[in-house]
């Protein structure tokens, strides 16, 4: 059996979905899920590309021992120099650097010769693992570079130094049999390839992102790149999960195994969703809610004969339980840290209390209190914002279908005490809104608001998404609570407390850097 490599980039080309922007604490808390789940390589961002990621790249390298952690820089020795900065605490620092080689971007993009691409690739492999002791090398736009070209370049990077070679489908255009080709191509006709794991990264834009990595490791390559739920840029990135369960469900055909921790899978799964704002579909492979939902009547009936008849793997090898009813109204504090801690939780005692509190809150409202839903409150406790500039303090809704909605709302300003306000809209929503824009000094725009329940039942809590843009800047903000209305003013609160974290942020970063 040959062992498949991870290599996760949700926290990089994921994190370049459009509308998705995570902030420091939540990518701290998805790079130690996806250590847990095993992922032998996470690529925490891009160091030299702003001051956000340069520290959320170190606070991981500096935390996760498990997996090793990586950077993306482009062949100039500045974005190298950074990368180190970042990632020289790392238990084993690695580098990524790329530089593209298909004709259309050495013309257009980069107004490079061939010649002149060779150069600038081997001085920066050279120059990165002067630093560090693992070198990734990328050819960007590889499916559409010349296959003699590609040999070449990656025999004189390979002798530069170079530990992993990476080929990506950075558009999204080739096809399995395709890939195939090129990876069996490079492994016959690279005379130094022994020295290099070859490694395939692919787009998802013609939907065979999945189909071409599993394509590419059956014709060389040892490790390959993607997310969870398949997240990235454009049309995403081929999804981590479709990839680790069909090596394993197809062990016999592709004889290949990636070691991962599988039942991690719908964890990393929720938690990347929740975070990101980006909602799995139901029919998703592998992690969406209907994946081992039988509905035919014929295929119920073959289930119940014998699961195997329509069931090609269980929900639980990927960590989807059956969902019961894990604690009550009437559950004390030590099983309900034991249950929290069985579902991952590593945070504070202080967090448990919160936890805790909220927990008690809800099975007073709610008669089953069910794994997704503590894994709800926990979310909302660990990875809330460091600075709460404003807080809910009360809400109140008056709506009716015959006169006009007005919210009435305390907030909890830590640096003035509580302020109240009051405003009405066309509707509810609208009128907790302009309520809440009235009390942070706005305008503010609404792009986007999503609402989703946790799991069925009537008293289902309510999660909703909202992205805002609030002084010029555009932030995602989440909220979960029994009612959907206070749903919906916690996100939007949340929201505007991750704005005015990040100006701070920035600001002292400015001061710090003009220092
Ligand atoms: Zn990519």
């Amino acid at each position: 059996m040959r062992k498949i490599n991870v290599f996760d980039t949700t926290l990089r080309d994921g994190e370049q979905s459009a509308g998705v922007n995570l902030n420091f604490e939540e990518k701290l808390e998805i790079a130690k899920q996806l250590e847990r789940l095993g992922v032998d390589v996470m690529e925490a961002g891009f160091p030299a590309s702003s001051q956000g990621d340069f520290r959320s790249v170190q606070a991981i390298a500096n935390t996760v021992k498990g997996s090793s952690v990586t950077g993306l820089a482009r062949s100039v020795t500045k974005d190298i120099d950074v990368a180190w900065e970042a990632l020289k605490k790392s238990a084993e620092p690695r580098i990524h650097v790329f530089l593209a080689t298909s004709p259309i971007h050495m013309t257009y993009k980069l107004r490079m010769t061939p010649d002149e691409v060779v150069r600038t690739a081997v001085e920066s492999v050279k120059y990165a693992k002067a630093k560090f002791p693992q070198v990734q090398w990328s050819a960007e736009d590889a499916s559409r570079s010349e296959l003699p070209f590609l040999a070449t370049i990656i025999e004189a990077v390979i002798d530069a130094g170079a530990t992993v070679i990476n080929l990506p489908d950075t558009v999204g255009y080739t096809t399995p049999q395709e890939i195939g080709n090129m990876f069996r191509y490079l492994t016959e006709n690279v005379p130094n390839i022994d020295r290099a794991i070859l490694s395939t990264h692919n787009h998802d834009d013609l939907g065979m992102a999945v189909a071409n990595s599993l394509a590419a490791i059956q014709n060389g390559a040892g490790q390959v790149e993607c997310t969870m739920n398949g997240i990235g840029e454009r049309a995403g990135n081929a999804s981590l999960e479709e990839i680790a369960v069909a090596l394993n469900i197809r062990k016999d055909h592709y004889q290949a195994d990636t070691g991962l921790t599988l039942k991690e899978i719908k964890r990393s799964s929720s938690l990347v969703s929740k975070l990101t704002g980006m909602i799995v579909p139901s029919n998703k492979a592998v992690v969406g809610a209907n994946a081992f939902a039988h509905e035919s009547g014929i295929h119920q009936d073959g289930v119940l004969k014998n699961k195997e008849t329509y069931e090609i793997f269980t929900p639980e090898l990927v960590g989807v339980s059956s969902n019961r009813m894990v604690l009550g109204k009437h559950s004390g504090r030590h099983a309900f840290k034991e249950k929290i801690v069985e579902l991952g939780f590593n945070g504070t005692e202080d967090q448990i209390q919160t936890i805790f509190k909220a927990f008690k809150d809800l099975a007073d409202k709610k008669k089953d209190v069910t794994e997704d839903d503590l894994f709800a409150l926990m979310t909302e406790a660990t990875v809330g914002e460091a600075v709460a500039h404003y807080e809910l303090e009360a809400l109140q809704v008056n709506y009716g279908t015959n006169n006009i909605p007005t919210a009435t709302i305390t907030l909890n300003v830590p640096s003035e005490g509580t302020i109240q306000e009051a405003a009405t809209g066309s509707g509810s929503v609208e009128a907790i809104y302009n309520t809440l824009e009235r009390m942070i000094d706005g305008p503010v725009i609404l792009e986007d608001y999503r609402i989703q329940s946790i799991n069925g039942g009537r008293d289902a809590l309510a999660e909703v998404f909202v992205k805002i843009q609030y002084d010029g800047v555009e932030s995602t903000g989440r909220g979960t609570a029994h009612d959907v209305l206070e749903a919906s003013a916690k996100a939007y609160i949340h929201a505007i407390n991750r704005t005015i974290n990040r100006r701070a942020y920035n600001a002292e970063r400015m001061k710090q850097l003009n220092a």
